[in-house]
């Protein structure tokens, strides 16, 4: 969606809310595409002192996998995003605003920059996911799978010796 933001500038306008959704199930994060479902948008939009306020608010659904044990990962998301929008052509830009070409905000491809820098590098199902047994596969949250993994290598033995130590 692309917002004509000249009356805002110009001072004067009411401010507006603005509700639309931003589809991004085509962008892909590390090889996944996680947003399952569309950003659903809402943006208030009014004169500032310097420009333009925009505050939106966003609820989507993403899936990703855990990084530990690839189990899907379905987490509701709702964050806001705040900007001063400014004149593209504004000297003296104030610091952290967003410059906007001819007046008019493509509101998709802010929301877009928005969402995706907000994404986790990684994301866990739980925060002490015990991940997969690296012999069997198995995962590990779901109890123990018999195999001997690293109890009887000397350099883990050690390692956790050390360990205890400096408890
Ligand atoms: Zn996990
Ligand atoms: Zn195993």
């Amino acid at each position: 969606m692309r917002l004509d933001l000249k009356k805002f500038f110009s001072g004067g306008a009411e401010p507006e809310t603005v509700r639309c959704t931003v589809d991004l199930s085509e962008v892909e994060l590390d090889g996944e595409k996680p947003f399952v479902s569309p950003v659903e948008v809402e943006a208030e939009i009014r004169t500032a002192a310097e420009g333009v306020a925009f505050l939106a608010k966003t609820r989507y659904v993403t899936e990703q996998a855990c990084a530990r044990c690839l189990r899907t990962v379905r987490r509701e998301e709702s964050k806001a995003f705040s900007h001063l929008l400014v004149r593209e052509d504004e000297e003296d830009l104030p610091e952290d605003c967003v410059a906007v070409g001819g007046d008019v905000l493509d509101l998709d491809e802010l929301i877009y920059t928005d969402v995706l820098l907000s994404a986790p590098a990684k994301v866990l199902c739980r925060e002490d996911c015990k991940g997969l047994c690296p012999k069997c596969g198995r995962n590990l949250n779901d109890g123990p799978c018999g195999c001997e993994t690293g109890e009887t290598d000397p350099r883990l033995a050690a390692l956790r010796e050390l360990i205890d130590e400096t408890d």
